[in-house]
């Protein structure tokens, strides 16, 4: 266990604890940003925690990267929502030519 430890917030006693790194810090760019920069912005870390003793993941990354990904689940909920929308209206567009169709549909008379 790395001699690093630091209060921390541990997930499993929902308050701050001392926690200790396990194993030194795994650098994931991928986590980072989508298009995976050259140079890794981001550490994948398994702290331990002395309160409760559980292991548990965390990410250390500089807050623009943080941003940036919070700002992008923003875009992607605008983009579902609207999505959900067209869905809608490509529905009811449909639902309208279909009732169109039926009454066009010439009767026949009996003979
Ligand atoms: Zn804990």
């Amino acid at each position: 266990m790395s001699s690093d430890s630091a209060v921390r917030w541990c997930p499993h006693c929902r308050r701050l604890t001392q926690n200790a790194l396990t194993a030194p810090p795994v650098y994931d760019a991928s986590l980072g940003n989508d298009l995976a920069e050259a140079s890794p912005r981001v550490a994948r870390l398994k702290r331990y925690c002395a309160s409760c003793g559980e292991i548990w993941e965390s990410v250390e990354a500089p807050l623009s990267v943080l941003e940036e990904h919070l700002q992008l689940h923003s875009k992607l909920e605008e983009a579902r929502r609207q999505l959900a929308m067209l869905r809608l209206l490509l529905a009811r567009d449909r639902h309208f030519e279909e009732d169109d169709a039926v009454k066009t549909i010439p009767l026949r008379r009996a003979a």
